[in-house]
């Protein structure tokens, strides 16, 4: 993988983290000032039931006291009634005295009904405060988680701010501003790539633009979105099936006299890498070559007298022979460029074989170079 691109891995990662941890800090006091806003308006409510309470009191008072006046005027009514010389006198003192006990008893119904309401009174202020001192309590407990976190997320934060310093201190300043400008209209300027596609937009990738970001020998973006582009066959689910498969049971030793045979060489004039392709048939021998990276077809298809260890001896020389076997008909059906999922398949055959030439436990079985002279 390109250092530009592990850099941008670590770039992103770091800006994601910032991203969060600044969503994080910006949400503690939203946290705390929610819950001061709800404490606002217990204590009002608290204020409001106390202040009835004041009311109803003094409501009562005044029933009390109209209570006492009509007391007073029926008993002054009674004393007059012992002076009163005529019975429509007599009798007009005591309608009085019927109208003023019919006003007592409304105001007795009236108090009554005051301190039914004293009582609910009672029961809104208690809940009230009760609600309020659970809320002082809560809001304290939150005020000292926000501040741990705050902190805990503060140190992260500046930890993160030198990864992302270090990491965007490592990638070409014109990668950089492509990244940057990416990252500013679509929320990211990278994408991995599985499976052909560009996971940033879904949108499959041109073969050459695939085995070029697969290669990783250069920066490559997407043709679609414009992100760039990295490749992690960790993450490839077909690819790493496919490994783990391959991987389990021990490689295949290509045949010696196997009428067709694959090599890989490191570099082959001013090619590079590539895989050469030799066929045999008809006592003459066919060569393709392929570049390693791209897949594609590197000169012209020459056919020689002879099977093709007599034809192209100069060809094998520090190769590493590859196990692959294709029908000559598919072969020439791919053209200019031969498909991934062989690529893959020669890919993995030559990591195999050259992890099998490290390990010292199968050296002696395994025959990675083959010269010529060798056979
Ligand atoms: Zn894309």
């Amino acid at each position: 993988m390109l250092p530009d691109v592990e850099n941008l891995i670590a770039l992103q990662q770091a800006d994601k983290e910032i991203h969060r941890l600044k969503d994080e800090i910006a949400a503690l006091p939203r946290r705390v000032a929610a819950i001061e806003e709800k404490l606002a308006g217990t204590k009002a409510a608290l204020e409001k039931a106390k202040t009835a309470a004041k009311a109803d009191e003094a409501s009562k008072r005044q029933f009390e006291s109209a209570i006492q006046d009509l007391q007073g005027k029926i008993s002054k009514y009674r004393d007059q009634s012992l002076a009163v010389k005529t019975n429509d006198q007599y009798k007009a003192l005591l309608h009085e005295i019927q109208f003023a006990e019919r006003d007592i008893r409304a105001n007795e119904d009236k108090i009554l009904e005051v301190m039914l309401n004293t009582d609910n009174r009672e029961k809104e202020v208690k809940a009230a405060e009760a609600e309020l001192k659970a809320e002082t309590a809560e809001i304290e407990k939150e005020k000292n988680i926000a501040r741990e976190e705050t902190a805990k997320d503060e140190k992260e934060l500046a930890d993160w701010n030198t990864k992302r310093d270090k990491a965007r201190g490592g990638v070409n300043p014109d990668t950089l501003q492509h990244y940057d400008r990416v990252a500013k209209h679509r929320g990211s300027g990278l994408a991995e790539v599985r499976e052909q596609k560009c996971m940033g937009c879904q949108v499959m990738l041109r073969p050459q633009t695939y085995n070029e970001v697969r290669s990783g020998q250069r920066t490559m973006v997407c043709d679609s979105c414009q992100r760039i582009l990295y490749y992690n066959p960790e993450h490839d689910t077909q690819m790493t099936t496919a490994t783990a498969t391959v991987s389990k049971r021990r490689r295949a030793h290509p045949k010696f006299d196997a009428s067709q045979a694959w090599y890989y060489r490191g570099e082959y004039g001013e090619s590079g890498e590539v895989y050469l392709s030799f066929a045999n048939a008809n006592g003459s021998s066919t060569r393709r070559i392929y570049d390693v990276h791209t897949g594609r077809r590197v000169g012209e298809i020459l056919t020689r007298e002879g099977e093709y260890r007599l034809g192209f001896p100069e060809d094998l020389n520090n190769s590493i022979r590859l196990n692959g076997s294709w029908a000559e008909e598919e072969i020439d059906s791919w053209g200019d460029e031969m498909p991934m999922t062989v690529l893959d398949i020669l890919q993995r055959d030559l990591d195999l074989a050259r992890s099998e030439a490290a390990s010292p436990r199968s050296r002696t079985e395994a025959v990675p170079v083959q010269h010529p002279a060798a056979s």
